[in-house]
């Protein structure tokens, strides 16, 4: 099918519209790794992974360094076939999930485009057109107003950032939000892992008055033990998200009664076919489904995401993409949100056309 020829690693930060306010976390700007692998007939594909010591504990210095590790077993290599993809990236190195999803994406991007399809034809059967967007609620002065707009131009679900305020103003900013934006739209908090065990147990045992439609990840990924102790001092569903890597992740909140439901995140399953395969098995539990990218993400990133989200076979708590908070973006087809959905570019494999000039200029 092809030769691998080469693999080219970026590092950029993109500036972002606005700072993020998480529960222990300010983000100002975006830092990613992209990754370019060049075949020997001169196709190229490309894969993005957000680096985050707090959610996967890989930092791009990390990434750069496990790419170079795996690139040179992969340098060489003749691809025949998708799985052979997936087998070659996850058994070139222990651990580093992120750089292998970017590894990985590239790769299905390059394969995609010698095969004159697109990313998600490659990667599954395509079950829907419509993907619905979250749009994030991050603490500033007049977010309130910003998310009715949202809404009145298409949004249709919003997740709040709580954590960095005292819980009582969060707990006011979830019942306001609710309010002002209608029954009608979903409506969720987000922790991020913020809270202790006490704080977490009192959060929850408030939040219910507010009507969200899930309350995300109040404490650390590790303390399922809380998480389950939250679960059952509300009605409102608990997602878990910074706890989630693995099936066996999912299978152990499942067990426990510690989460309805999660937010997956390619950088922390390290490949598609995994993460395909903790959806066919939240599908099977009765697990609610949410597939999101990490706060920066350029849109190539967003462009896998949206791909992901067609072809899985569950997704009722929609996609989180982040494009639409960036200063800036890296390719010269923008893609789009309308109505409050993301608008896939069409095309050969990721749809995305990189610039690379902006990736000089955005390089770290
Ligand atoms: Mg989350």
């Amino acid at each position: 099918m092809f030769k691998i020829k080469d693999i080219k690693i970026c590092n950029i930060g993109l500036p972002l519209r606005q700072t993020i306010h998480m529960s222990n976390i300010t983000i100002e700007r975006s830092n990613s790794i992209l990754v370019k692998v060049k075949s020997s007939d001169g196709d190229f594909g490309w894969g993005e992974a957000a680096a985050s010591l707090s959610m996967t504990g890989e930092s791009s210095v990390g990434m750069i360094q496990a790419i170079n590790y795996m690139k040179e077993i992969l340098v060489g290599v003749e691809i025949q076939s998708y799985e052979s993809i997936s087998d070659l990236v996850q058994t070139s190195i222990y651990g580093n999930a992120a750089a292998k999803s970017s590894l990985e994406a590239a790769l299905i991007d390059l394969f995609a485009r010698v095969q004159k399809k697109s990313f998600s034809e490659i990667i599954g059967k395509i079950k829907r057109s419509d993907l619905p967007i979250i749009w994030r609620i991050a603490g500033s002065e007049n977010e309130i107003e910003e998310a009715k707009k949202q809404r009145d131009e298409g949004f249709k679900a919003f997740k709040i950032k709580v954590g960095a305020k005292t819980i009582k103003e969060d707990l006011q900013r979830a019942e306001r939000l609710r309010v002002a934006l209608g029954n009608e739209v979903q409506l969720t908090a987000d922790a991020n892992a913020g809270y202790n065990r006490k704080s977490a147990l009192l959060f929850c045992s408030l939040i219910d008055k507010a009507g969200l439609d899930y309350m995300e990840q109040p404490v650390n990924g590790y303390d399922i033990k809380t998480m389950k102790a939250c679960n059952e001092l509300m009605s409102t569903p608990l997602s878990a998200d910074e706890g989630i890597h693995s099936l066996e992740d999912l299978s152990i909140h499942k067990n426990m009664n510690a989460a309805e439901g999660a937010s997956l995140k390619l950088i922390k399953f390290g490949s598609i076919k995994n993460l395909l395969g903790a959806i066919d098995f939240m599908k099977d539990n009765n697990m609610h489904v949410n597939i999101s990218g990490k706060a920066g993400d350029s849109s190539i990133s967003a462009a896998c995401i949206g791909h992901i989200s067609k072809v899985v076979n569950k997704l009722d708590w929609f996609s989180n993409v982040s494009i639409q908070y960036l200063a800036d973006d890296i390719i010269l087809n923008p893609m789009s949100i309308r109505d409050g959905k993301l608008i896939i570019n069409p095309g050969l494999g990721l749809g995305v056309e990189v610039d690379e000039e902006k990736i000089e200029k955005y390089a770290i």
